[in-house]
C-alpha cells in the first residue's frame, strides 16, 4: 500500500491497523530501516514475527511507542536518563534498553527481563502506533540474515507472501539500524552504533561507555568479550561475494584495489568494487558500484545495505571496499561494513 506521499493516506493506515489489532503481521517504514510489526503485547503475534523472517527466538524486539507514557507503561525502574534522553532524540533513532513490566510479554524479549523501546521519527509509523493503538513489535522487516530493508521493493524481496502487507514509505532517510543503549547499568552503554553516537550521548547524559562485546581491536577481535544484545552475537549478513575492506591513503587504497582486482579477473573471477563519487572514475575495471560521498556522510549510510544487495544480484565473486570512518556516522558504518566483511580488513 503506498503511503510515500503526503498527505498519508489513512485508509491505508486503517486497514494496516486493523491486521495489527487482529495479531497479524505489517511491514512499514521508520527513519532507520522497514520494520515487521505485529502488537508488541500479543506473544502469538510476536511468534509469527520469529517465523516470517527466520529469527532465533532468543534474539528480542524492539517496542516501537508513539508517547513518552508508553515507555513508563512497560518499564519499572526508569532512570531519570531516559527522560532526557527522550526529550533530546525522541522521536529518532535511539533505543533504549530498559527493565520491563509484565505488560510485554517474553515472546516479544525473547526471554529477557529487559525491553527495547524506541519512538520512530516517521510520520506513517507515528500514524500506525496512533491509530492501531498498539505498541508495535519490530525488527527490521528482512528475512534473518539478510542486509536490513532501505526500501519496501527489499522487504516484498524477502517477505512477500509472509505477511499480510507492506507500506511503501519510499526510501528510508537513514538506512542503518538505531543506536542502541542499555540503561539498565550504573553507566550508559552503547550495545549497537548508529546514527545518534557517543559524542551525541555524552552532552546528554554525561559518562557513556561502549559494550566491550562491540570493540574489535586490530586483530580482528572482541578480546573474548560478548555483545550485550543478542542480536549482535549472530553472524551477521555477508554478501555472496568475499568482501574485503581495503583501508589507508587514498590513492594507495585505489592503487591496491586496481591490482588485486586485475589479479583476480586474470584468475576469472568476477569482482565488485564499492566506490566513492570521487574515486569512481579511477577504478579500471570490475563492477563499480557508488555509495556516496564522503563529504555527506549521511548518503553512505543510506545506500550501503542497498549497494550489498545489489552485489549479490551481480553475482560477483569478489567485493573490494575502501573503508569510510567518516566523523560522525563512521562507528555506525564501519560496524556493519565490518561485520559483512568478516572483519578482513587490508591496510595499505
Ligand atoms: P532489529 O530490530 O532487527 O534491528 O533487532 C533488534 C536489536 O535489538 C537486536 O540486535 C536485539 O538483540 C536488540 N535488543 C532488543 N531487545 C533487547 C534487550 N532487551 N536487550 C538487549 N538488546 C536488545
Ligand atoms: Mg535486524
Amino acid at each position: 500500500m503506498d503511503v510515500s506521499e503526503e498527505p498519508i493516506n489513512i485508509e491505508f493506515i486503517r486497514e494496516a491497523s486493523e491486521i495489527l489489532k487482529k495479531g497479524g503481521l505489517v511491514a512499514f517504514p521508520t527513519e532507520t530501516v522497514y520494520g515487521l510489526g505485529g502488537d508488541a503485547t500479543d506473544k502469538e503475534a510476536s511468534k509469527k514475527i520469529y517465523q516470517a523472517k527466520g529469527r532465533p527466538s532468543d534474539n528480542p524486539l524492539i517496542v516501537h511507542i508513539a508517547k513518552f507514557e508508553q515507555l513508563e507503561q512497560i518499564t519499572k525502574d526508569l532512570p531519570e536518563t531516559a527522560k532526557k534522553l527522550a526529550d533530546a532524540f525522541w522521536p529518532g533513532p535511539l533505543t533504549m534498553v530498559c527493565n520491563k513490566n509484565e505488560v510485554i510479554p517474553y515472546e516479544t524479549t525473547g526471554g529477557l527481563d529487559t525491553v527495547a523501546v524506541r519512538m520512530p521519527n516517521n510520520p506513517v509509523a507515528l500514524a500506525l502506533i496512533e491509530e492501531s493503538g498498539c505498541m508495535i513489535a519490530a525488527p527490521s522487516a528482512n528475512t534473518s540474515g539478510r542486509p536490513s530493508p532501505t526500501k519496501a521493493s527489499h522487504v516484498y524481496e524477502d517477505l512477500s507472501g509472509k505477511i499480510e502487507a507492506i507500506l511503501d514509505g519510499g526510501t528510508v532517510d537513514i538506512g542503518l539500524e538505531s543506536t542502541i543503549v542499555d540503561l539498565t547499568e550504573d553507566v550508559v552503554t552503547i550495545l549497537r552504533p548508529g546514527y545518534i553516537n557517543m559524542d551525541m550521548l555524552r552532552e546528554v547524559v554525561g559518562e557513556v561507555r561502549m559494550d566491550p562485546g562491540i570493540v574489535y581491536n586490530d586483530k580482528g577481535t572482541t578480546g573474548g568479550a560478548k555483545p550485550k544484545a543478542p542480536g549482535m552475537r549472530y553472524k551477521h549478513y555477508a554478501p555472496k561475494g568475499d568482501l574485503t575492506i581495503v583501508s589507508g591513503e587514498e590513492d594507495r587504497v585505489i592503487s591496491t584495489i586496481n591490482e588485486l582486482t586485475a589479479q583476480a579477473e586474470k584468475d576469472g573471477k568476477k569482482v565488485g568494487i564499492i566506490a566513492t563519487s570521487a574515486t569512481a572514475g579511477r577504478y579500471g575495471r570490475g563492477q563499480i558500484l557508488i555509495i556516496g560521498d564522503r563529504e555527506e556522510e549521511q548518503s553512505i549510510a543510506h545506500n550501503l545495505y542497498d549497494i550489498l544487495r545489489q552485489f549479490d544480484e551481480l553475482d560477483v565473486d569478489i567485493i573490494y571496499s575502501e573503508s569510510f570512518a567518516t566523523p560522525k556516522m563512521g562507528q555506525a558504518i564501519m560496524n556493519r561494513l565490518l561485520k559483512a566483511a568478516g572483519q578482513k580488513t587490508i591496510e595499505v
